[in-house]
């Protein structure tokens, strides 16, 4: 019993540590409950967008003890995200994934300004403290 107590605070300060990374660039991972319907991912991440007036990105993630598999409703509903609406799920299960996750973010970001810069000469507006609440 003492085992499972130290996996779930294990995970939910996983989790914790997701929802402050995110928040510090700008974005939301908010939790998701789905009541009357298992296996929804922890959080739907919601990060800015690389620029002002474009889409930002919303990514899926589910946390889980390290070696650990998803449920088989989680699978079920993973499959479901994947599948048929298109979207991944990222299983996450250490802190050093969330950075990677926010690592590729921040990369393809940086990407997108340098090549705007280039194409312009124009620095692009940078939408991280475009965000309240
Ligand atoms: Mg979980």
């Amino acid at each position: 019993m003492a085992g499972i107590k130290r996996h779930i605070r294990r995970e939910s300060k996983v989790e914790e540590y997701l929802r402050h990374r995110i928040r510090a660039i700008g974005g939301r991972a908010l939790k998701w409950v789905s009541p009357g319907f298992p296996g929804v991912p922890d959080r739907i991440c919601f990060f800015p967008p690389f620029k002002i007036g474009c889409q930002g990105l919303i990514i899926f993630v589910e946390v889980k003890k390290e070696g650990k598999d998803v449920s088989p409703d989680q699978a079920r509903v993973l499959t479901m995200l994947h599948d048929y609406f298109g979207h991944n799920c990222n299983v996450i299960s250490t802190k050093e994934e969330v950075d990677n996750l926010i690592r590729v973010y921040e990369e393809a970001k940086n990407e997108l300004h340098r090549k705007d810069t280039s194409n312009t000469g124009h620095k692009v507006e940078d939408t991280k403290d475009s965000i309240s609440g």
